[in-house]
């Protein structure tokens, strides 16, 4: 009988496409490896995001990002034997981020809300926060209902923005950083700003003719969110923040920047 004789165009022709699917393989599975690790990428490395407008706890200061956070998330790396290195971003983007595995950690003077903690893994609280509401001196707004129906400033994503967008008729205007919400206040075009206690009385002494109304008009925790996912690390830094907490670098870290343990 006649052997079909073999069509060396065929053969190349199937090689290629053999070699194709080889290769397409491998890069899916090392794409799922690598987003499965992302953030495990060199365990020797922890990457903390930040949005560096948010005094006392991250700002820049020559070039660098500073504050209580950085210091915080320097004393935990160290503790996990891992070198800290900062991404800065914009506020709404740190869960995102966290996310997608582009960051370890959010240190970002973050309030725990049940909303978050449904996409994030929270740590111990390390600070008390409370919300404010910042006026122009001459203001007519002297309490939370004083806000209905009024233009609001307050920066993107943050629980200032959820409380604003609570109260009936008021306009919500939102900014990526706290500077421009005290800017807009300043200028007159929003008539007030709800905004983290600490960075209010930090960042109105950059600006005349603004006061925080004393009566807090909501308590928060800040914590360190994580991956959903990472309960390893989580483990982790809660060891690490109890273990501050007890030998007194806690309180020497509120000392550093509040000059005064809370
Ligand atoms: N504590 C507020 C929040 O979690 C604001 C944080 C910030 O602006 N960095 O939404």
């Amino acid at each position: 009988m006649h052997k079909p004789k073999r069509n060396p165009v065929r053969i190349i022709k199937n090689l290629i496409i053999l070699a194709g699917c080889v290769t397409a393989f491998f890069w899916m599975f090392f794409d799922i490896l690598k987003r499965e690790t992302v953030v495990s990428h060199d365990a020797s490395v922890l990457v903390m995001g930040t949005n560096a407008t948010f005094k006392p706890f991250e700002y820049k200061e020559s070039g660098q990002v500073v504050g209580f956070d950085v210091d915080l998330a320097r004393e935990i790396a160290k503790e996990l034997g891992a070198e800290l290195k900062i991404e800065d971003m914009s506020f709404d983007g740190l869960l995102p981020a966290l996310e997608g595995g582009r960051i370890d950690l959010a240190v970002a003077g973050m309030s725990v809300t049940t909303e978050r903690e449904k996409n994030a893994l929270f740590s111990e609280p390390y600070y008390q926060a409370t919300q404010r509401i910042i006026v122009p001196e001459d203001s007519k707004i002297f309490n939370k209902s004083g806000l209905i129906g009024k233009k609001i400033g307050v920066q993107l994503g943050t629980t200032g923005d959820i409380l604003a967008s609570e109260i009936s008729g008021a306009k919500v205007v939102q900014f990526p950083a706290v500077p421009n919400v005290l800017q807009e206040l300043a200028s007159g075009r929003v008539d007030a700003v709800i905004l983290d206690d600490a960075p209010a009385t930090q960042y109105i002494t950059a600006f005349t003719g603004l006061k925080v109304l004393s009566s807090p008009i909501g308590n928060e925790s800040y914590a360190i969110a994580m991956k959903k996912s990472n309960y390893t690390l989580k483990e982790k830094v809660d060891q690490a923040i109890n273990r501050m907490k007890e030998d007194g670098r806690m309180d020497a870290l509120l000392k550093k920047y509040f000059g005064e343990t809370r």
